[in-house]
């Protein structure tokens, strides 16, 4: 007989032999319930389970010392017992992870691939971000996404957490915030080990808007050993942010490079026919019908922030309920008069002029002077055109801001530039590559 074989029916005789030594209640109430583990009993240990979280204390008081003293005369030698509730090991493990799991909880589940509509403008960050759910921790370590507001950062990023934690492994999804505010809380309860096993401990990071670590120097030195950790043991580390890590400021050097050593990989505001197809799909997942000619008037109208898409959709919607009537296009210019306006109100000449004089690297003074050269000219015609059609500024205001004779000087330029529009395709690419520049950034 082996040893493991001899506890076995040791421990087992010994609650036998207690069924003589109780009542008959006492033994169906408490003792006919525990096991004996003949796995992790040892030679001077025995180990009892009782299912029961209520009567555990119970139990020990009362006949923990009697099967002690009947193990002890079975056994010959002395002898530890120990009563624990069945499973706790086991409980405090899952609660653990049910901890972990709470923070990835915010996974929004429609955030998947399959509702990511790829076109030129995010194909890369689509690949990139893909292919890191499919290969964890061993392609792009981090994963650093970067790119203007709604424009799928966060969707992509919770699509990755969303297949990782389908695959069973434990995502967390965070914001700096979040992050900061779970620090804080830790700090102040003296568990700061339970944080920092949480963060270190999980297989996938997913942290959303990364510059907010922007100049807070101790939530950095946090995050920097977090990351170290997670870098080290190979889990996948995902983060986003608005702008390119060399441009997020007030971060440490070291934090700044590291987030360099993966894949910087951006997101551009969609073109025409991603916004058609972002549109088509919110349609469908939100079960709401329109016809072609409105899908392409909302995706003309919405320049480039995708969420204000859904937002539209829900809005159409909700009015044609309430109003008994067809969605048509007419209906969806008026729904959709105030937001374009509400959109285009903060927006002013001297911002435009800014943005489109950042881009060709000239001053802002320059598109608004007499200049006549090549590529002031250039920028001028631009400006002029985004002004006119972003902005509420009569042809007069257009005139005088932009140094113009009169309005006859200013409609003489704008049909230019429609033309130009007409014949040059170049011209029109860039036209819209800085319209949605600079409505992305408003
Ligand atoms: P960001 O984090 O970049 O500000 P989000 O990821 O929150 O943007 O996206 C805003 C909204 O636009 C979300 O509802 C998201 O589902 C949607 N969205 C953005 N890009 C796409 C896309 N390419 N296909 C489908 N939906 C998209
Ligand atoms: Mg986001």
């Amino acid at each position: 007989m082996n040893r493991q074989g001899f506890y076995v029916n040791i421990g087992q005789e010994v609650l036998k032999a207690l069924k003589d030594e109780v009542t008959e209640i006492e033994y169906n109430r408490y003792i006919k319930h525990l096991t004996y583990d003949s796995k992790k009993s040892t030679g001077d240990l025995a180990i009892f389970y009782t299912p029961n979280a209520l009567v555990v204390n119970w139990i020990k008081n009362r006949y923990k010392d009697k099967i002690t003293y009947l193990f002890e005369v079975k056994n010959g030698s002395k002898v530890t017992v120990q009563i624990t509730l069945k499973n706790s090991i086991e409980k405090r493990k899952s609660r653990k992870v049910a901890e972990i799991k709470q923070s990835s909880s915010l996974l929004n589940p429609s955030h998947s691939f399959d509702n990511f509509m790829v076109g030129g403008s995010n194909q890369f960050a689509y690949a990139a971000v893909k292919s890191a759910s499919e290969n964890p921790g061993k392609v792009y370590n981090p994963l650093f996404i970067y790119g203007g507001v709604g424009l799928g950062k966060t969707h992509l990023m919770q699509a990755a957490g969303n297949v990782l934690q389908n695959a069973g492994k434990v995502v967390i999804y965070t914001t700096v915030e979040q992050f900061l505010n779970d620090f804080i809380r830790h700090v102040r309860n003296k568990i700061m080990e339970r944080f920092q096993e949480k963060y270190r401990k999980c297989d996938v990071l997913l942290i959303d808007d990364i510059q907010f670590l922007s100049n807070r120097e101790g939530i950095q030195e946090e995050f920097f050993h977090t990351f170290e950790a997670l870098k080290g043991t190979g889990k996948q580390i995902i983060l986003t942010a608005d702008k390119h890590p060399k441009k997020i400021g007030g971060l440490e050097a070291r934090l700044q490079s590291r987030f360099e050593w993966g894949l910087v990989a951006d997101i551009q505001p969609p073109e025409l026919e991603t916004k058609i197809a972002i549109i088509k799909k919110k349609c469908e997942i939100n079960k709401v019908k329109l016809s072609e000619d409105i899908i392409n008037y909302i995706a003309t109208v919405i320049e480039s922030n995708v969420r204000e898409i859904e937002g539209i959709l829900s809005k159409l919607h909700a009015y044609s309920q309430l109003m008994h009537v067809d969605i048509d296009l007419e209906f969806t210019k008026n729904v959709l008069k105030d937001q374009i306006n509400e959109n285009r109100e903060n927006l002013t000449m001297d911002k435009i002029t800014q943005v489109v004089a950042k881009d060709l690297n000239i001053k802002p003074s320059e598109i608004r002077s007499k200049g006549r050269s090549k590529n002031i000219v250039y920028a001028r015609r631009i400006s002029i055109y985004i002004c006119r059609e972003l902005t509420q500024n009569t042809m007069p205001q257009l005139a005088q801001y932009f140094g113009m004779k009169d309005h006859t000087a200013i409609s003489h330029t704008i049909k230019k530039i429609n033309n130009f529009i007409k014949d040059d395709e170049d011209f029109r690419v860039k036209i819209e590559e800085l319209t949605n520049k600079i409505t992305t950034s408003s």
